[in-house]
């Protein structure tokens, strides 16, 4: 029979040097790791048997064998599931394909290769944790339906090899060679059948295919008899009884299951019994996935029937905004052998996503009214994910409307995170908008020259610091009656009897200096749309306007990095009367408005109301040379 010698990836290698260099504090999960494999791979050919029994060829009962032995220093974890070719074994040992896998590396590269012990201890590095405790593994393994066998073994350093062998039956059995420490050790004994017992009734009770072992008793004769017994209880979690289910046993479920580190944030068990019944166990993982948010980011539940498992990353349950939502969902209602397409149009999945969905939001305004800080929490890391939610449903005014008091903003008072209710509670009886203001961060926007008159009267004003903080805000238009106003828009005026007043002066004013605004706006070239004055200004010279409607200098950006340039934002140059600058532009104007030097001085006004707002101008070099002369008169 011939051996092949072969490599491991290089990021599995990387990986496999992580485990084996011990950095892992809890060296039991290797097990739990090894026995979900087993129990996935029986799914798997259960499944496959729902529509095609002879896959099965007569052997119908399932099950997974541990085996520890004191005189070999091994333990065996065999199962009779769907086992692997030799190519499956290639591909799926020696490289990483799991995204759970790949996660855990990125999180490893994103700390600079250092690794905090209590996350690795959290997470499941699925079978090669078996070099946590093995100096040596051998995987052997026959995939249902052929009849050749393949032998792969390794003592994890690099390379593994592959040789042709025999195996009575389908499946996969795994011989780890444990080393010498794992062996009657004082902190571990991986070959005493009581300690194994242990192990797989606190980490797989909830396998749902018997995990059974061989029990060994002595009778006073010193005759020996061997017993053979089912060691996990089989129960699905989801399937108990909330009251009975300790949270540590939710924790532990859903790092398992769902490739978590950390236990989740909230988690939501619903039964539901009548037309349609299921069982959902859903979760908020703690933190956010890095790509949430990008196209490759895979949402969706798993689907059960009858404890029966169908798919993985089903996406018709929830709308996409929830796509941060893991979990899983039972229900007899569904067919075994739906497929995907058919799940679409099923009326079952869309009432059942309808309930998970008000159930998600019901308990996410609990938490919001009960527990201000752990909402904050929930905010920080997925309040994107709902304000999408708000921005998608902008022609669905129920769909809004269950979301926008969920949302949150920084508000300008104490720069702290506040809700469009308590804007509005606090909002005096004279205010009759609710004030906004985009930028990249509470600092810029609090600088804005725009932002100064508001502080001095003492109107409270929500920072937008997110391109998709302005969308919400444009799909929802109102809150309680209350528009919204950004400050930056060219019809934002306070209303207050001071504002009006001073308002009326400056259109006064403008009325006089009809000639001079003209020409500044034809000194831009076609750069703005307006040039006006504004009453808004109090120590700023300048400060840029967009049109009342239509896209914002934000949502210019946005657009512009998604590619689609051609939504601009019309540009409104607001000139403050009361400043020195605006003094002397009057004064250059009075020479000519042809001279250089009143052109110069106009394109450095507007140069300076597009630096405020994070712009660069179309043609720097020309700007710079522009200050240097004026520096050096
Ligand atoms: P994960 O289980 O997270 O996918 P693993 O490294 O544990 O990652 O396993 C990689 C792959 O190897 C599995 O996805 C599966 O395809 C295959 N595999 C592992 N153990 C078994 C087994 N006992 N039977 C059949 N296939 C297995």
């Amino acid at each position: 029979m011939s051996v092949e010698t072969l490599q491991f990836q290089a990021e599995t290698k990387r990986l496999l040097d992580l485990v084996v260099n011990s950095i892992y504090t809890n060296k039991e999960i290797f097990l739990r790791e090894l026995i979900s494999n087993a129990s996935d791979a029986i799914d798997k050919i259960h499944f496959e048997s729902l529509t095609n029994r002879e896959i099965l060829d007569g052997e119908e009962e399932f099950e997974i064998f541990v085996l520890p032995d004191a005189a070999t220093k091994t333990i065996t974890i065999s199962d009779n599931g769907l086992g692997m070719s030799r190519s499956e074994v290639i591909n799926n040992i020696g490289t990483i394909a799991q995204s759970g896998t790949k996660a855990f590396l990125e999180k490893i590269r994103e700390g600079g290769g250092k690794v905090d012990e209590e996350f690795i201890g959290q997470f499941g590095v699925g079978f090669y944790s078996a070099f946590i405790v093995a100096e040596k593994v051998e995987l052997i393994t026959r995939r249902a339906g052929e009849t050749a066998a393949v032998k792969w073994t390794s003592d994890g350093a690099g390379e593994y090899t592959l040789e042709d062998c025999e195996k009575d039956s389908r499946g996969t059995m795994i011989v780890l060679h444990l080393k010498p420490e794992f062996c009657g050790g004082e902190d571990y004994d991986f070959t005493s059948p009581y300690a194994i017992e242990n192990l797989i009734k606190k980490y797989s009770d909830y396998i749902r295919y018997p995990i059974r072992m061989n029990f060994t008793s002595t009778d006073d004769e010193g005759k020996e008899t061997v017993e053979i017994r089912t060691v996990n209880s089989m129960q699905p979690l989801w399937t108990r009884n909330k009251s009975d289910v300790k949270q540590e046993e939710y924790d532990e479920f859903f790092k398992h299951q769902f490739h978590e580190w950390e236990a989740p944030l909230e988690i939501f068990h619903t039964k539901a019994e009548g037309t349609t019944e299921y069982t959902a166990l859903l979760c908020i993982p703690k933190h956010a996935a890095v790509n949430l948010y990008y196209s490759d980011y895979e949402a969706g539940l798993q689907l059960y029937s009858r404890h029966v498992f169908i798919m993985n990353k089903c996406k018709d349950f929830l709308p996409d905004y929830l796509r941060f939502i893991k979990g899983l969902v039972d229900s007899p209602d569904l067919p075994l052998n739906i497929s995907r397409e058919l799940l679409q149009q099923s009326r079952e999945v869309r009432k059942i996503g309808k309930a998970l969905e008000k159930n998600i939001l019901k308990q996410l305004a609990k938490i919001l009214k009960n527990e201000r800080e752990r909402y904050e929490t929930f905010w920080r890391e997925y309040g994107k994910a709902i304000k999408i939610g708000v921005a998608n449903n902008a022609y669905d005014e129920k769909g809004k409307d269950d979301l926008k008091d969920l949302l949150m903003f920084t508000s300008s008072k104490e720069e702290k995170l506040c809700t469009l209710a308590e804007y509005v509670e606090r909002m005096p009886e004279s205010q009759s908008k609710i004030y906004c203001a985009s930028g990249k961060d509470t600092a810029t926007i609090s600088q804005m020259p725009q932002m100064e008159i508001l502080r001095e009267r003492g109107v409270e004003v929500l920072y937008l610091l997110d391109p998709v903080d302005e969308f919400a805000i444009e799909a929802l238009q109102k809150y309680a009656d209350k528009e919204f106003q950004s400050i930056t828009r060219e019809d934002f005026a306070l209303d207050d009897a001071e504002s009006q007043k001073t308002k009326t002066e400056v259109e006064e004013l403008s009325k006089s200096h009809g000639d001079l605004l003209k020409d500044v706006k034809d000194a831009l070239s076609g750069a703005v749309s307006e040039v006006r004055l504004t009453p808004n200004l109090k120590s700023g010279a300048v400060c840029l306007a967009t049109g009342a409607a239509g896209p914002s200098l934000t949502m210019e950006k946005t657009f512009a990095a998604m590619n689609n340039p051609m939504f601009r934002a019309q540009r409104i140059l607001e000139l403050n009367p009361n400043h020195a600058l605006f003094g002397k532009l009057s004064g250059l104007h009075a020479l000519g408005n042809d001279t250089p030097e009143f052109k110069n001085f106009c394109q450095l006004l507007y140069v300076q109301a597009l630096l405020i707002e994070g712009i660069m101008p179309d043609n720097p070099i020309e700007v710079a040379n522009q200050i240097a002369s004026l520096m050096s008169k």
